[in-house]
């Protein structure tokens, strides 16, 4: 198994990624590990924020790394949140306060227009200076609930709806969110890379 350090020290993004990346023989490992300090997301797009993320845990610990920057774009503001989404609401900014801004800020606008989507980069480097990192994009498309559903997932789920399945991300089961999510969509199309 060769190590690839993931710049992230989210447990559960680790597990997934672990349980998923084993398959093609790699052993991930959390930057913590390393005692990684997390990079500044300074970029402007899903793309850059993951690429930097995944040079400074190169940079720090001379193994691979693989980064992921991920978000909701909402098609009536313009794409907002995007890579803010984490912060929307502002600093001390929590799952709560992030929906409740998102509700107020379409309070206004009609179901046909509250479109939105789940977007997820994944970037693999093989070293701090890779000319030519491995970037896989995944999304999923919804829509803005005008009230939250649901208690599972996390972030914006509550308040995303899925045509699919009829339901809120938050009522669909961790199994089922698993397979149709851009998170997994953009796992998938990078373990079909480093095969
Ligand atoms: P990060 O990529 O972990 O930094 O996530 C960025 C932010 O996007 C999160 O804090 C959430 O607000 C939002 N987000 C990303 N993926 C999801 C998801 O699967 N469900 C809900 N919110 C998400």
């Amino acid at each position: 198994m060769s190590k690839v350090v993931l710049a992230s020290s989210n447990p559960g993004k680790l597990k997934e990624f672990q349980q998923l990346l084993a398959g093609a023989g790699l052993d991930v490992r959390p930057q913590s590990e390393f005692q990684v300090t997390d990079a500044d997301e300074t970029g402007l797009s899903f793309v850059e924020n993951a690429i930097i993320k995944a040079r400074n845990a190169c940079e720090a610990t001379g193994l691979p790394a693989l980064a992921d920057d991920s978000g909701i774009e909402v098609d009536a503001l313009n794409g907002a949140p995007g890579i803010y989404s984490a912060r929307f609401s502002g600093a001390g900014a929590s799952n709560e306060s992030n929906n409740q801004k998102l509700l107020q800020e379409l309070q206004n606008t009609p179901e046909a227009e509250r479109t939105a989507r789940y977007q997820c980069v994944l970037v693999y480097m093989r070293h701090a200076t890779d000319p030519t990192p491995i970037i896989c994009q995944g999304s999923w498309e919804g829509r803005i609930l005008t009230a939250p559903a649901g208690t599972g997932g996390f972030g914006y789920d509550p308040l995303f709806y899925v045509p699919t399945h009829n339901c809120a991300a938050a009522e669909l089961s961790k199994e089922q969110k698993a397979r149709i999510s851009h998170r997994a969509v953009a796992l998938q199309q990078l373990l079909q890379a480093l095969l």
